[in-house]
């Protein structure tokens, strides 16, 4: 079975304690909408990972055997540790081109589009990840770890990822130095200007520091959560898919080559007006997307949610009985299913409930 399978009621179980304690300290870290949207947008992740993550194995299968350098001994603990090491160190590249090269970013970017900080935040992954990621993990199948190897470090990493997304943890000393933490991760999710690309690990925060991609959290400026460009949707397809919209359009009404190559390939930031385009953050101006939404809406937001985890559950228990042309259609229904939630959250602010609104109101 997959092993996400076993680590999701764990997720679940971390994030009612992350609210407790929240509750106890009185402070309020979780928004129900955006909870529900960053939970959505996990689900739908993993189902088109279930299909399109094939590519990633079968290309470093492929690659693996017809190039692979060395033998490796899976009882050394050294391969592990060097595996990790340079997975992770991959993961930097994977991270860091998918801020500052736009058509990577508009797959990464549905991570950042919550404008909260919680765990339920480490839920939300991109469903296209697994068009480009790939490409960057080729030196481990050329170096020749067996894929039994690639695929345990993979998870270690992703896996690790969870707990650094919480504001309830602060500094960790000497840690800071070594590996992600919650305070340096709560750096990368913030829209501040000293918090823009920065701090792009893993597991280890190393790589930040070789680079010249590290930042400290600041006391006296906490992170503003969110992007700069906000998506304004509670809808995981959409989240997945509006920056790539974005592109397209840019694109086909470029004036030319160069700006065409330009929008697909330099910063998301970039325009043809201002090519180092910089703009000056001010939280002042900033307040969290919101929408109306009757109980009803609520319950329904809160039980579609629910079944659709229980039937991501399943799927990880029939996926080895399941022929593949079944695998898909499941995949895909649950992909429209779940994206019927998020639709349905949104479009509450067409039905005249009241108008959406940017506020600051917490669930
Ligand atoms: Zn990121
Ligand atoms: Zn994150």
């Amino acid at each position: 079975m997959n092993p996400i399978a076993f680590a999701v009621p764990v997720f679940f179980v971390l994030i009612l304690l992350e609210l407790w304690v929240a509750h106890s300290r009185g402070v309020s870290v979780y928004r129900l909408k955006d909870s529900l949207t960053s939970i959505n947008v996990g689900i739908m992740s993993e189902f088109s990972k279930a299909i399109g993550g094939l590519i990633s194995l079968v290309m470093y299968t492929l690659i693996t055997d017809r190039f692979g350098a060395f033998t490796w001994d899976v009882s050394n603990p050294m391969t592990w540790v060097s595996a990790l090491l340079l997975y992770d160190f991959c993961y930097y590249w994977v991270h860091r081109t998918g801020h500052e090269i736009n058509i990577l970013w508009a797959s990464h970017v549905v991570h950042h589009s919550s404008e909260e900080f919680n765990l339920s935040t480490a839920l939300r992954q991109s469903s296209t990840g697994f068009l480009f990621r790939w490409i960057f993990y080729i030196p481990l199948a050329l170096l020749g770890y067996p894929i039994k190897v690639f695929v345990v470090v993979g998870l270690i990493d992703f896996v690790y990822q969870y707990w650094v997304h919480t504001q309830l943890i602060g500094k960790l000393g000497w840690l800071e130095y070594v590996v992600v933490t919650p305070s340096n991760h709560r750096v990368h999710h913030g829209q501040n200007d000293y918090c823009i690309d920065k701090n792009y690990g893993g597991v280890f925060s190393i790589w930040d520091r070789m680079f010249g991609t590290y930042a400290d959290e600041r006391d006296d400026e906490a992170p503003v959560y969110g992007i700069r460009k906000p998506i304004e949707s509670w809808n995981p397809l959409w989240a997945n898919l509006h920056h790539f919209v974005q592109i397209w359009q840019q694109v086909t009404s470029a004036e030319n080559w160069r700006h065409r190559l330009m929008y697909i390939f330099a910063k998301p930031s970039w325009t043809p007006a201002k090519e180092d385009a910089t703009e000056v953050f001010n939280a002042q101006h900033f307040s969290r997307f919101d929408t109306p939404a009757s109980t009803g809406l609520l319950r329904f937001a809160f039980v579609g949610t629910f079944v659709g985890a229980t039937l991501l559950m399943v799927y990880f228990y029939l996926q080895s009985r399941l022929p593949q042309p079944l695998r898909i259609a499941y995949c895909v229904v649950m992909v429209l299913a779940i994206a019927s939630i998020g639709w349905r959250m949104t479009q509450a602010r067409s039905y005249g409930l009241m108008h959406a609104k940017r506020g600051s109101e917490h669930a």
